[in-house]
């Protein structure tokens, strides 16, 4: 049999080539690394943490302590590392980054699996995986997108929060689209006092920093909140907060400015804050935002982000099985895919491993099913968006209830319902 090629040997990659070796299925992994370098990685290790050396948490009822419960119900070989090389982290898995990734190295050593220290820079024929990662190398990103269209890879992203539907307080925000064509948005209304003191907080508030090669990263039409704020206190009134066509219900009045919220997907469970793409650190987005009236109890289920990362246009390209749609042979899985973070690139590489382990097999490659995180996630990547950006673990992602719950109980009672869909997936995951 032919060996699968997996290009990048990050997170998703050794996930995926663990998910095809366990199937019996040959593997060739290829990584550019230490050879040719990234601008954040630091080491030619297998599976380098980038950045923090926490997989976030680790409780049932957290969307990411969900998402690695069914991780562990599929098998997946990082996670069994991860744990491995855990250290004190309080509820969080948190990991020693050169024993996580020593560990994937014995893993992969013990499955047979080479790592051939090699770039690749054209995307090769018969079954490939791509999981080259946020800081995909220039060429290979050239010749992805060479076949897959210029306009179909992004560079940076440019994330607004999203935050829950039942938590905004829908007797201060109301339905409406501009000149009354619609109810599609909801609107937060500001006075002009309430706007001023938002501003305020905008200039005040704490930023991430940015990594060096990201400085000079700002893109001009799609600006943090904060920079529009900075550039003068009424550029957020005429730019993403202004009212125009935008009248009160209960007097007919224009009001000074306007937070709207958009819909996020289908159900309608998750609304984002249209044009708030931030970089204020997380605690200052719950600090911040929470002061936009209706939003005093938002709970945030992705946090605002601007970073450089490559990413493809998910909906226009991919099938939720991580096929591309112009090549059934051809897998993209990891941050490259458009989800966002470590433990979700883990999920997109065991996908993208079964999957390709099924059409070696001869068999049908397979959806992952929805009321799971991974079904969510993998159906928000692949659902038309105009206005796609990635995506990481949240409840949002999973179907609504038909029962009135809140807080943690809602929590766990999603958390339950997807490990159960998970289970019974499991069962019949006959690869
Ligand atoms: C600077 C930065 C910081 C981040 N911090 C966090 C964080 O703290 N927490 C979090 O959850 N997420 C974070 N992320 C997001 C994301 O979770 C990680 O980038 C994660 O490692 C993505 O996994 P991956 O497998 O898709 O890519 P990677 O883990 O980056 O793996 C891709 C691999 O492909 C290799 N490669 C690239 N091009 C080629 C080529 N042409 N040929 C061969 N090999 C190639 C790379 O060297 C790399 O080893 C961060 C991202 C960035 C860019």
């Amino acid at each position: 049999m032919e060996p699968v090629k997996i290009i990048g040997a990050g997170l998703a990659g050794c996930e995926a080539a663990l998910q095809l070796a366990k199937n019996g299925i040959p593997v060739r992994l290829f990584e550019m690394r230490p050879e040719t370098k990234t601008a954040a990685h630091r080491t030619g290790d297998v599976a380098e943490l980038v950045c923090s050396n926490s997989l976030k948490s680790d409780q049932g009822e957290n969307a990411h302590g969900l998402l690695k419960a069914e991780l562990r119900c599929y098998g997946s070989a990082l996670l069994g590392c991860a744990r491995q090389a855990r250290i004190p982290g309080g509820k969080a898995l948190v990991v020693d980054r050169q024993r996580f990734s020593a560990e994937v190295q014995f893993t992969l050593d013990d499955a047979g699996i080479e790592v051939v220290r090699e770039e690749i820079r054209e995307i090769p024929d018969k079954l490939v995986i791509v999981a080259s990662g946020p800081l995909t190398s220039p060429e290979l990103a050239e010749s992805l997108t060479g076949l897959l269209g210029a306009k179909r890879l992004s560079f940076y992203d440019a994330i607004a929060p999203i935050i829950a539907a039942d938590s905004i307080d829908m007797n201060v925000v109301f339905a409406a689209s501009r000149y009354g064509v619609g109810r599609d948005y909801l609107n937060c209304p500001l006075t002009r006092k309430q706007y001023d003191r938002l501003v305020n907080e905008l200039l005040e508030a704490e930023l991430h920093p940015m990594k060096d090669f990201e400085k000079s990263s700002l893109f001009e039409p799609c600006l943090p909140v904060e920079e529009m704020a900075r550039r003068g206190r009424e550029t957020l009134a005429f730019g993403p907060m202004k009212p125009v066509g935008l009248t009160l219900p209960e007097t007919g009045k224009r009001p000074f400015a306007v937070v709207q919220l958009r819909r996020e997907n289908t159900e309608g469970t998750m609304f984002n804050l249209v044009g708030f793409q931030t970089r204020l650190k997380h605690g200052e987005q719950k600090r911040v935002f929470r002061m936009i009236p209706g939003l005093e109890h938002a709970e945030f289920l992705r946090y605002g982000s601007m970073h450089r990362n490559t990413y493809l246009d998910g909906p226009e390209l991919l099938l939720p099985t991580l096929q591309t749609k112009v090549r059934s042979d051809l897998f993209i899985a990891g941050q490259l895919a458009g989800v966002e973070g470590y433990v979700e690139s883990i999920a997109a590489g065991l996908v993208a491993g079964i999957n390709a382990a099924r059409i070696a097999k001869t068999q049908k490659p397979i959806e992952f099913p929805e009321p799971t995180m991974i079904g969510g996630l993998l159906k928000y990547i692949t659902t038309p968006n105009q206005n796609f950006q990635p995506m990481n673990a949240n409840f949002g992602l999973l179907p609504l209830l038909n029962k009135r719950v809140r807080g943690r109980a809602k929590r766990n009672l999603m958390a339950e319902m997807a490990l159960d869909a998970a289970r019974k997936f499991r069962r019949n995951l006959a690869v």
